[in-house]
């Protein structure tokens, strides 16, 4: 059994070979490190693999906050259904990175001149997130002589989560919806917004309700992300049947988990797919699903060089180029980074080349102790000058990142294309 730290060190990942090459390249190049390596053979290959694994009638969008890359967004789009964006700035980014994209539109506190472009620029559905919100949308639409297709978006209540089954996703069934979040709607303001509905205004004729949507909870593995669409197909099956809505759309959300510990696993898109069809046997219903992480975190690297390795009180820290202000992700999410170190043997000075041997503490250049990348990790050897490849950087990695935190230089950003 390897250790969690054990787990982080270079002979548990795969560096694939066209990311070693280029690191190597860069690394030879004045001012190219850091940089963000996106490997879109890879991710070509994986959300294909997500694809094939969903029952064919299952939309699949892909939740672009998690990476707006224009070039990685271009190979996701190629297999999905859909692009969900939760802003402006991400609405006209996307339209202009992959034009004529299906879009949805979520997220909280949507103001009234995004919702006007959105209508604008003909969004396929809109995610509504309050009653306020609804009649918005409906100003907007009827202004624009448009119709605005519309999922009220749910917090499922509580009862929903307490007749979760036993077993392990009932553990997550905790995390899920039911308490207080300033995301969706609690079940007595869906059926304000339907009443709402049925008067005949010009607002409440320019919107079309088409069904529900719930993003619950992230990091579920594909036996709490089941249970957890199971709950919510119960709910919102009931709730459409009751206000009449027909042809139902049920918006299950994303969260599929990404291991941070276990670079080579990924989510069970495969039992993950059997479970939806067999729970979408409902003539007329069209399920959908809306991941972000567990799509593009593997196609990401961030290449950095180690810069000096010391002691201290009977720690090592070895300081790279960059920092969590270029990968904050390690720092949000409380892990260590996944890498493997890349060994440069050239050292161009008549001093002795610092190293690290066993185990060490990879931080930035930050002037903080939160600038920490992986901690009290094992390693075979770590020198000044060699290079280190963070894994699992394609996802909510450089654009969470507080990047002008200190004024380091950016990274530079390199894509190895589709072979
Ligand atoms: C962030 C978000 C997602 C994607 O979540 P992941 O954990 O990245 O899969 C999907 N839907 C909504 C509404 C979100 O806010």
């Amino acid at each position: 059994m390897l250790s969690p730290a054990t787990a982080s060190a270079s002979d548990e990942l795969n560096v694939p070979e066209a990311v070693r090459a280029l690191a190597e390249q860069l690394s030879r190049q004045d001012a190219a490190l850091p940089a963000y390596v996106y490997d879109l053979g890879g991710l070509d290959s994986h959300v294909a693999a997500i694809r094939a694994a969903l029952p064919v009638g299952v939309e699949f969008c892909y939740a672009v906050k998690a990476n707006p890359d224009p070039a990685v967004l271009r190979v996701v789009a190629r297999y999905a259904d859909g692009l969900e964006i939760a802003s402006g700035g991400e609405l006209a980014h996307v339209t202009a990175a992959v034009p004529g994209a299906r879009l949805t539109f979520g997220g909280p506190g949507k103001t009234p001149a995004e919702l006007a472009a959105a209508v604008r620029a003909g969004v396929a559905r809109f995610h509504v997130e309050s009653p306020h919100e609804l009649r918005q949308l409906g100003v907007a639409a009827a202004a624009a002589g448009q119709t605005a297709d519309v999922l009220l978006r749910v917090n499922l209540p509580p009862e929903e989560t307490a007749s979760a089954p036993a077993g392990p996703a009932s553990r997550e069934g905790l995390v899920m919806g039911g308490g207080p979040t300033p995301f969706g709607m609690d079940p007595s303001l869906l059926d304000d917004c339907a009443r709402w509905l049925t008067e005949s205004t010009p607002e409440t004729r320019a919107l079309r309700l088409r069904g529900l949507h719930a993003h619950l909870a992230s990091g579920l593995d594909a036996a709490a992300a089941l249970a957890a669409a199971g709950r919510i197909l119960d709910f919102a099956r009931r709730w459409c049947a009751r206000q009449g809505v027909r042809n139902p759309e049920i918006n299950l959300g994303g969260g599929m988990a990404v291991d941070y510990q276990k670079p080579t696993e990924r989510f069970d898109w495969a039992a993950y797919g059997h479970g939806l069809a067999h729970a979408a046997q409902i003539n007329g219903e069209t399920l959908r699903v809306e991941p972000g992480r567990a799509v593009t975190a593997y196609c990401g690297w961030y290449v950095t060089r180690v810069l000096d390795v010391k002691p201290s009180h009977g720690k090592t820290f070895a300081v790279v180029a960059g920092g969590t202000h270029h990968l904050r992700t390690p720092a949000a999410k409380g892990h260590n980074q996944p890498f493997a170190v890349v060994p440069v043997e050239a050292w161009p000075h008549d001093w002795p080349r610092p190293a690290a041997v066993g185990q060490a503490t990879l931080v930035g250049q930050l002037c903080t102790p939160k600038d920490v990348l992986a901690r009290d990790v094992h390693l075979p050897a770590l020198r000044g000058g060699d290079l280190v490849a963070f894994a699992m950087a394609g996802a909510y990695a450089w654009n969470i990142s507080h990047n002008n935190f200190l004024m380091h230089p950016p990274p530079s950003f390199h894509h190895i294309r589709v072979g």
